[in-house]
Order: C-alpha cells, then sequence, then structure tokens
C-alpha cells in the first residue's frame, strides 16, 4: 500500500448503503482494518442497516425475516455508516456532498452507489402524479415495500403481479405461496422474455398455473381499479386487493446528472470505474459499464472490491471489465437457470440441443459454438446447470455426449482439464468463490455451510448455490471418512 508515512487518510464518501455500496466498506475495511490510509463513510437514505435486497422475495415467501437477511456491518475506526441520512447535492468543483441534514462532507474520492428504483408504467391508477405508488399498488424493491405488500395481501386475497420478469415471477411464487390468489400480467409475447426462449416459458407458465398463478402474456394493463382490479387491454378486470409492480427498475443517477457527470441510462463508467469526474465513480445499479452488469449482485460486487483495491491503494491498477451473468429463478419447486445466448438458433455456426418435455414440466436448451458452451436455458435439469455453468465460465470443451450432459449423466471428460487456463470454475457466482476456494476452506478446518460462508462468503449472495456447496461438502466428508488402503 503506498501512502505518505504520517499523511491523513484519504477520506471516502460512499452514497448508498445498499448491497453495493456496503460491500465497498467491508471491501475497504478488510484491506485497511485500521483505518490507516483511508476512512470511508457511508450515506444512506434506508434507516436499517445493508441487507441482502436479492432475498426480499424469500421475505415475501416467509422463508426469512427481515433480521435475517441483514449484511454485515464493519466494526472498524475506519468506517462510519450513517443511516437514515440523503445526499442532496454534489459540488465536484469544491468536492463536498450536501446532506438532507444540512450538512456538507468534504471528501478526496466520492463513490457513487445509489442503486435503482421501480419504474412505474404510465398506467392510470398505478402512480400518483409525484410518483408515489396508487392506491394498493406496491414496488418491490425495498423492505418497506415488502412490509406494505404484506399489509396489503391478507391469505386468500386476490393480488395481481405487473411485470412477468424474474422478480415478479418470484414474487408471485411467495404469495401463492402464502395462500394468495395471484395473477401475472407481462405485455411481452412471454414471460422472461430476456432470459428464456418461448418453448420453455411455456412450460414456465404452466408450472405456475398448477401452483395456481395465471399468467397473462402479451396483454398490457390500461387501469388500476383500487379495490376492483386491474383492467387489461382487451377489457377483462383480474380481481385485485393489491398490485406489485415489478416492471423494470431506473437507475438513481439523478445526483450525479445534476453535478454534470455524464449519465446515458446509468452514471457511465470506464473500467476504472471512474466517472466522467476522475474523483467521483460509481458502482453497483446505478452505473454504467461497457460490459454490462447493472441490475444484478455479483458485478455489482465485483466492482466494489476492484473500487476497494484502487482506492485503498491495493492494487492502484486494478480493473473491472464486465459481466457475464447467470439468472436463476428462486421460486420454491422450481429450478430454472439461463445464461448467455439462447435466443440466436437461426446463426449459422451455433449447434443447439433442446429437450422438450411439457408433461414433465421440463426444458432444456445447450447452445453451442465452435465446441464451447455459449448458452442455456435448463427447467428442471438442476445437475446440468451446475456442470454447464462451470463448462460456461471456463471455457472447456464440450462433451461429445451433448444429451447426456443436458441429462446430468455422467460424460467422457473433456480433452482439456478444466481450470488449466481459463478461469477458475465458480461454486457461488455472487461472490466469485470457486470450488477450489471451498475446498481450501475444508482443508483450513471449515466443516459446515455456515463455515464455508463465513471464510468464502460462497451461498451469502442469492442463495442459488447452496445445492452446490453441500454437494461438495458430502464429497469431502465422503473422502474423509473413506477407509485408508
Ligand atoms: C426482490 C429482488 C430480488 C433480486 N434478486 C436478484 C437475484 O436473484 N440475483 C441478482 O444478481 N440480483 C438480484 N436482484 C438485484 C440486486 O438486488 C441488485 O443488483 C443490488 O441490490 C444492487 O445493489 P446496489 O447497492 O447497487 O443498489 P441498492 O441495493 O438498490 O442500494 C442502493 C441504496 O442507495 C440508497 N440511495 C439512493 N440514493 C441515495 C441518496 N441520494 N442518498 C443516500 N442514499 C441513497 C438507496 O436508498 C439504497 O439503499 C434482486 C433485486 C430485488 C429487489
Amino acid at each position: 500500500m503506498s501512502t505518505v508515512q504520517g499523511a491523513s487518510p484519504r477520506q471516502i464518501v460512499v452514497v448508498g448503503n445498499g448491497m453495493v455500496g456496503a460491500r465497498f466498506a467491508e471491501e475497504t475495511a478488510r484491506l485497511d482494518p485500521a483505518g490507516e490510509h483511508t476512512h470511508v463513510t457511508v450515506v444512506g437514505t434506508e434507516h436499517h442497516h445493508a441487507y441482502n435486497r436479492v432475498l426480499l422475495s424469500g421475505v415475501v415467501a416467509g422463508d426469512y425475516t427481515p433480521d435475517q437477511i441483514r449484511l454485515p456491518v464493519p466494526d472498524t475506526p475506519g468506517v462510519t455508516v450513517r443511516t437514515g441520512t440523503t445526499a442532496t447535492a454534489l459540488d465536484t468543483e469544491n468536492r463536498t456532498l450536501a446532506l438532507d441534514d444540512g450538512t456538507h462532507l468534504p471528501y478526496d474520492e466520492l463513490v457513487l452507489a445509489t442503486g435503482a428504483r421501480a419504474a412505474f408504467p404510465p398506467v392510470t391508477g398505478v402512480a400518483a402524479p409525484d410518483g408515489a405508488p396508487g392506491e394498493g399498488v406496491t414496488a418491490l424493491r425495498d423492505l418497506a415495500d415488502c412490509q406494505r405488500l404484506l399489509a396489503l395481501a391478507r391469505p386468500g386475497a386476490p393480488v395481481v403481479v405487473l411485470g412477468g420478469g424474474i422478480l415478479g415471477l418470484e414474487a408471485a411464487r411467495g404469495l401463492v405461496g402464502r395462500g394468495m390468489r395471484v395473477s401475472v400480467v407481462e405485455s411481452s409475447p412471454w414471460i422472461m422474455r430476456r432470459q428464456i426462449d418461448q418453448p420453455a416459458a411455456r412450460i414456465l407458465a404452466e408450472r405456475y398455473a398448477a401452483m395456481g398463478v395465471a399468467v397473462h402474456s402479451w396483454r398490457v394493463a390500461a387501469r388500476w381499479i383500487p379495490g376492483t382490479g386491474l383492467e387489461l387491454d382487451d377489457g377483462r378486470i383480474l380481481p385485485g386487493d393489491a398490485l406489485v409492480v415489478t416492471a423494470g427498475v431506473r437507475g438513481n443517477t439523478e445526483l450525479a446528472k445534476d453535478a454534470g457527470i455524464e449519465v446515458e441510462h446509468g452514471i457511465v463508467v470506464d473500467d476504472r470505474l471512474a466517472t466522467s469526474d476522475a474523483r467521483v465513480h460509481a458502482i453497483g445499479d446505478c452505473a454504467q459499464h461497457p460490459g454490462g452488469g447493472a441490475g444484478l449482485i455479483q458485478p455489482g460486487w465485483e466492482q466494489a472490491a476492484v473500487l476497494a483495491r484502487r482506492l485503498t491503494g491495493t492494487a492502484p491498477n486494478a480493473l473491472y471489465t464486465g459481466a457475464r451473468p447467470l439468472t436463476r429463478l428462486k421460486a420454491q419447486g422450481i429450478e430454472l437457470t439461463a445464461f448467455g445466448q439462447v435466443h440466436e438458433e437461426d446463426a449459422e455456426d451455433l449447434e443447439t440441443v433442446t429437450i422438450s418435455d411439457p408433461y414433465g414440466g421440463r426444458y432444456a436448451k445447450l447452445s453451442v459454438r465452435q465446441e464451447k458452451v455459449v448458452g442455456a436455458v435448463l427447467l428442471g435439469f438442476p445437475e446440468a446447470a451446475a456442470t454447464l455453468a462451470q463448462l460456461y465460465d471456463t471455457g472447456a470443451p464440450v462433451p461429445a455426449d451433448r444429451l447426456a450432459l443436458l441429462q446430468g449423466l455422467p460424460t467422457t471428460a473433456p480433452d482439456q482439464p478444466q481450470d488449466q487456463d481459463g478461469p477458475p470454475s465458480l461454486v457461488c457466482r455472487c461472490n466469485a468463490v470457486s470450488r477450489t476456494d471451498i475446498e481450501q476452506a475444508w482443508l483450513d478446518g471449515a466443516r459446515t455451510r455456515e463455515a464455508i460462508a463465513e471464510r468464502t462468503r460462497a451461498t451469502t449472495g442469492c442463495g442459488g448455490c447452496v445445492r452446490d456447496v453441500q454437494a461438495l461438502l458430502s464429497g469431502m466428508r465422503g473422502q474423509a471418512d473413506a477407509p485408508v488402503g
């Protein structure tokens, strides 16, 4: 770390105490535990300590209480967290940040981690002219939304979810599990339009119908009538005591824009995560990097780690170069994983293998280009999901028996061993934890999932890797218990 002896710590101010701002503070505290080189002040509008927003649909489903999803608060002299405080203006010339309590914070480096908010479509009754949710309407972005939703919807009550993307489908699953009668409305031709193809969506919609959720795709909402329900463009009214809006998000970019910083749909950043003002950085859902990644936690956490290394001076040249997103639907009883190219089956050099089993509610599609996995949709194929995601990450050659691969059956090992030249195969993508990291944690004495989580952070993001970590643990226990000789 390069700092001048005796110099006062560099003042870093973070706007936003969400998942990414909090991770930045945690990483900085890890790299500079005594706060000798940096002092981080985090300001956040929400009154709570930071929490795992990804698990909010689990709170709706009743799988977690709000306390169970809290994130660790760094307890070090180098970090100060001010909850219930909103940044109102940024003065890049004098390098100060104005707060809603009338004070101004000076900074050497500023980190914008302001996240995003729910986008409310311009449908009568959904939002008031000032942007506040209409009567009986809520988004699902923060803990306050969760509490509002659970207060609006009692068991047996009809609820309409507007938006059939991942978030809407997770909310619908949680609500039906709590005994509500749920309809989902999606304006695209099929649900999860960005992540999966139409045949998969059809089977997924049938799975939802079997759970009691009515899915209405390619239908536009015309009007929300409080106390009655949602009127569609074909005149039908779906009964609803509550309307949950999950129709996309909009980056919180106003602070940057008003300060003259370059903003498009997000705050524009380069590989150093610097904005058009070199002293101002942006990470997480509010940032727009050429390699994408906004809207998912793994890229945000990776950005937080890269920026912490840069600003503490631990690795001043660290760069963030983009994301390879993978989507997992967190809906009890449904195993759905999708990643990469899934909509390009007509491309000449693309080979696709598909298994469609509508009766069994299963569907798998594998896209291969030049012997490498470039995309997959896996509904009801959890074993294949882990293997294919690893092949996707590492770029290792695909085994010849594609069908066996999709079914999760043993296949002839690829010619080139995995992990040799390419990136390591990840088990926990949210936290970039590889199989080797987990094996090392085991060697260091971690014998339970909780102990592995404590050492590596695996399973503490979206929770989608719990099964894989358990399987690795069982394998290692088996090996340890096996008689020698
Ligand atoms: C229900 C749900 C499920 C999700 N599931 C997944 C999933 O399975 N996988 C996945 O990868 N991603 C998922 N996501 C997305 C993931 O949660 C986000 O990518 C992540 O939270 C982004 O973190 P962030 O810190 O950038 O933004 P946020 O978590 O939104 O935090 C931003 C914070 O900044 C605060 N803030 C904003 N403006 C100011 C200001 N001016 N002053 C002070 N504070 C301010 C906000 O109040 C907020 O607390 C999900 C999101 C939701 C809502």
